[in-house]
């Protein structure tokens, strides 16, 4: 059976870890830690994490001390945490909603509850999930959406000014496409605009971006890359996209390449640039690749 998160138990005690385990595993992964800190340790670690079952009175780190570590952490503090709990009166009703914690379950455990409550949370998580990937994302390609760029890219932009290294970016467009889209329908068009989109998250990674940046064109920001190198990797690209033939067709692309110049402060800018490069290679025949060139650009 599919499982639908993963869920991790911090508990001191064995057979109350058991317990959880049995009502849950079913449905979802299921980690367990015996102490707070290997608790975090594996929080830590393990990505995608669900929910995290806490229990309160453990030995060494007690849960509300896990809970605040944890939630101090910004690669664990969107995990929700349900408390584990013997002890049931009001301060600690107060002190437990007061920390952030989503909800707490009392001992002895009844199973119903259990289930109950943790399918409210990690359904709960997984839709915000879901909601903060479509805000940042174009939904038919999955690549990176203009607004995710426009944001990735100032912080990129400022990082290569403060730490000196080179910037470039690439501005991409596919050749013909409205031409795709009469001829062979738009379904036959978002072919096309996927596969490209697949090559591209193929190629890269870490910490360049690759976005669509609106109908048929793609940015890349090519971090520590100067413009003699992004222009390699341009034409790598471009000889790849044409020899691709997705769904038969010929599809090919034409790129602007620029990169940041020293006195040069926002990305708008750079995008510019690369933009007019762009337009450069769509006047002087598509498929090619084209510099933005300081020089001769300046005079016009
Ligand atoms: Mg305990």
């Amino acid at each position: 059976m599919k499982k639908h998160g993963t869920i991790l138990i911090i508990d001191d005690t064995a057979s109350i870890v058991g317990i959880l385990t049995l009502c849950l595993n079913e449905q979802y992964e299921i980690l367990s830690a015996s102490n707070g800190e290997q608790g975090i340790k594996l929080a830590q670690q393990t990505e995608n994490l669900d929910l995290i079952l806490l229990d309160i009175e453990m030995p060494g780190l007690n849960g509300y001390q896990v809970c605040e570590r944890l939630q101090a952490d910004p690669s664990t503090s969107a995990i929700p945490i349900i408390f584990v709990t013997g002890k049931l009166d009001v301060k600690d009703e107060e002190k437990r909603l007061g920390m952030g914690a989503m909800d707490y379950i009392t001992k002895p455990i009844h199973p119903p509850i259990v289930i109950a409550r943790a399918r409210t949370q990690v359904t709960l998580k997984q839709q915000k999930e879901k909601l903060e990937k479509m805000a940042l994302h174009d939904q038919l390609t999955d690549l990176y959406n203009r607004h995710f760029l426009l944001d990735a890219a100032t912080k990129k932009v400022s990082e290569a000014i403060r730490h000196q290294y080179p910037l470039s970016v690439l501005m991409l467009d596919i050749d013909f496409f409205k031409s795709i889209n009469d001829e062979y329908g738009h379904s036959a068009g978002d072919t096309v605009l996927k596969s490209v989109a697949k090559l591209l998250k193929k190629e890269y990674r870490n910490e360049d971006i690759a976005a669509r940046f609106g109908g048929e064109e793609f940015v890349v920001l090519l971090s520590h890359c100067t413009q003699e190198k992004a222009v390699i990797k341009a034409n790598q690209l471009r000889e790849k996209i044409e020899a691709m033939k997705p769904i038969g067709l010929k599809v090919t692309v034409s790129i602007g390449v620029s990169e940041l110049s020293k006195d040069e402060t926002s990305f708008t800018e750079l995008l510019d640039r690369a933009d007019q490069a762009l337009y450069q290679a769509k006047e002087s025949g598509r498929n090619k690749v084209i510099v933005y060139d300081m020089g001769t650009n300046k005079d016009n």
